[in-house]
């Protein structure tokens, strides 16, 4: 049993075949999964896919990339979609210093106004991080040891020193299939390092094609693989990883 912790069915690379795409995940065992919003649209979205797959649950949020859509209206909205009850999390939300699609002041501001909605609502934070450590670490140092809400950093790529910040203050990681990629050799020495009890699994799909699949589209069915990767590089069961990262998952998204 897998969760696609973070995935973006909500997507245009999906209208031709999502529910053939939600079988296929379904058939490889994923049993659940978030589909995470990155704009006001795909937050729109991504509520409404939940509402009508059981298996799919909701996380809204304005992507770094997209902070200059953050409006006084656009950000009402958010607050609306953020109290349905299929609403998991928010997110996804953050810093990215290093394609700068908005203004770094812009995106702080953002990224500011969705952690205080994380906490008002008492959901968990979806978080983005691109070059952009210090920052991010600064303003999520308030939510420490679990102080307000829950916190995991997703698309881990971050340095050592920012792995081990962000388990020291309890927050959580997730990786994804760039795990499996053959220069990834960084990357597998962070897995180590994360105990699995504090780690989810995630595609990102449709970003982010495993190793064997790369050129083509991600989809969350590849969740498997991410989980196999895991359990060859700390070389336990794979049973092992897909038990005890569901398990924090569910516990963490408070999922059913
Ligand atoms: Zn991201
Ligand atoms: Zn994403």
């Amino acid at each position: 049993m897998l969760i696609d912790t973070h995935c973006h069915l909500d997507f245009k690379e999906f209208d031709q075949d999502r529910s053939a795409v939600l079988a296929a995940a379904h058939a490889a065992g994923v049993e659940a999964l978030i589909n995470v919003g990155s704009s006001l649209e795909g937050s729109r979205r991504a509520v409404e896919l939940a509402r009508q797959d059981p298996r799919v649950f909701a996380s809204v949020g304005i992507h770094p990339h997209d902070a200059g859509e953050c409006g006084a209206e656009a950000f009402a909205e958010m607050e609306r979609l953020a109290a349905e009850p299929k609403v998991v999390a928010i997110g996804e939300v953050g810093l990215d210093y290093y394609r700068n699609l908005s203004a770094p002041a812009l995106q702080r501001d953002c990224f500011g106004r969705f952690l205080s909605l994380g906490v008002r609502v008492k959901k968990p934070l979806i978080i983005h991080c691109r070059d952009a450590e210090a920052d991010v670490a600064g303003m999520l140092a308030p939510l420490s040891q679990g102080a307000g809400c829950g916190v995991v950093v997703h698309c881990f790529s971050g340095t050592e020193d920012f792995l081990k910040d962000c388990l020291q203050k309890g927050f959580f990681v997730s990786f994804t299939a760039n795990i499996t990629y053959k220069k990834a050799d960084r990357l597998r020495e962070l897995v180590r390092l994360v105990p699995l009890e504090r780690m989810f699994l995630e595609t990102d799909a449709p970003f982010l094609s495993p190793e064997g699949h790369r050129g083509r589209r991600n989809e969350p069915a590849h969740v498997a693989l991410v989980a196999q990767a895991v359990a060859a590089i700390k070389d336990v069961g794979v049973d092992d990883v897909c038990r005890r990262t569901t398990q924090a998952a569910r516990q963490f998204f408070g999922l059913p």
